[in-house]
């Protein structure tokens, strides 16, 4: 089978891959995307199903080099200043509930060694013009009464927010389908240069032609090369509680706590390096609750909803790739952490480039030229 006629074909349907496609699409491309997470025989699993929904550029960016550090702050900062326009919009168009929650984060501290780096990365974002401030272990408590005494300190950062991953991606995909875009259950195995397009060939040999293509394909592609992403496994676990036992997200050592509809609270989430398998240990569930517990004592005992693992997409310097490579295929890949908070981000600076209009942010600091000129290529 052949099927011309793209003008952009976007390969992986997880959250970046979907909300770049809808984004194009509204500036009237004609936009194809192609998923392997339901592919027949050889299903690639997606990040964004796994994913807490944390929306939070106040807590990651310590460990970069300053300048990547600051430039992954900011890029964090559009995402989330963009989600509330953002997920009102979505509901409104697709009459789908994402539950979004503006209602910020608290990164608790049990003792000088958990809140020496919270005053860093609180000094940190406030230079950075962001919300993040200290506060004592009583005013975390007035905020979250649930929290146990044992917590000395915390970092606020009121303007943080969460989203319903799972509720995320379907309202993306209705979104797309009232607007008539195609969507193939395909495997890719390659995606080649082919006179002034690409040829995008299907593991089943089926054969796919568009003018240009991106690769949003996630951690565990088989089509971006060796050790640029690579699988960051995370197993999390979803628990019953009373509504309104937390109002915000809490970060714990060890582990972070996010409140969502109907009583359900992801605790979340180790951190593997290399693992791209999604087989959930006991003991990783036992433990992510046994430090959920610590921070919040009325969650022992709360029933199981469901456990689950995903793979993050992971870089050599944890920084995402967006820009292009030597072949010409636009790259939105390796958001790590933080795919789901940079996805209108993401979404917006990448059209702006398919489009040749200038992007809102600045990427540049996230192209391959970073891991040297070989990764021009
Ligand atoms: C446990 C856990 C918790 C997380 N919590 C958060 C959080 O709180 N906040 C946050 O912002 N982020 C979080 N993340 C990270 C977030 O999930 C990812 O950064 C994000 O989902 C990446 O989206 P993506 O679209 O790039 O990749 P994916 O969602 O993985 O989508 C890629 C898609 O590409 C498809 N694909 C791959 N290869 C091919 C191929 N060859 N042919 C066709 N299709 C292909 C796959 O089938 C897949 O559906 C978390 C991740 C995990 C695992």
């Amino acid at each position: 089978m052949s099927v011309k006629g793209f003008d952009i074909a976007i390969v992986g349907g997880g959250v970046i891959g979907l909300a770049l496609a809808r984004t194009l699409v509204r500036e009237g491309a004609r936009v194809a995307v192609f998923d392997a997470a339901e592919a027949g025989g050889g299903a690639i699993p997606s990040a964004s199903h796994a994913a807490a929904g944390m929306l939070a550029p106040s807590f990651e960016y310590g460990e970069l080099p300053a300048a990547l550090s600051q430039a992954l702050y900011r890029f964090g900062a559009r995402g989330l200043a963009l989600w509330r326009e953002y997920a009102a919009a979505l509901e409104e168009e697709t009459g789908l509930f994402i539950d979004y929650r503006p209602d910020g984060m608290l990164a608790v501290a049990y003792g000088e060694n958990d809140s020496a780096p919270l005053e860093v990365q609180a000094s940190m974002v406030s230079a950075l013009g962001g919300a993040a401030k200290m506060i004592s272990g009583d005013e975390a408590r007035v905020l979250e009464p649930a929290l146990s005494e044992a917590v000395i300190a915390a970092l606020h950062a009121p303007q943080d927010a969460q989203v319903d991953p799972r509720r995320l991606v379907k309202a993306l995909k209705a979104s797309l389908a009232e607007k008539k875009t195609p969507s193939f259950a395909v495997r890719l195995a390659r995606v080649d240069r082919k006179d002034a397009g690409y040829e995008l060939v299907g593991a089943n040999g089926e054969r796919f032609e568009a003018d240009k293509v991106v690769l949003a394909a996630g951690a565990v592609s088989g089509l971006v090369p060796m050790g640029l992403v690579y699988p960051v496994k995370g197993a999390a676990v979803a628990i019953a509680v009373k509504d309104g036992l937390l109002s915000r997200v809490v970060r714990a050592p060890g582990a972070y706590l996010c409140p969502k509809a109907d009583g359900r609270l992801v605790i979340g989430a180790t951190e593997e390096i290399g693992r791209d398998d999604l087989e959930v240990e006991p003991a990783a569930v036992t433990g992510l609750r046994t430090n959920g517990v610590k921070a919040v004592p009325a969650l022992a005992g709360a029933p199981e909803i469901e456990r689950w693992a995903g793979l993050r997409p992971g870089t050599p310097d944890g920084a995402p790739i967006l820009g292009q490579d030597g072949e010409g295929r636009f790259l939105a890949l390796g958001h790590y952490r933080n795919g789901i908070l940079h996805a209108p981000a993401a979404a917006e600076a990448m059209a702006a480039l398919i489009l040749g209009r200038e992007a809102p942010v600045d990427i540049a600091p996230f192209g391959l030229g970073r891991f040297g000129p070989a990764q021009h290529g």
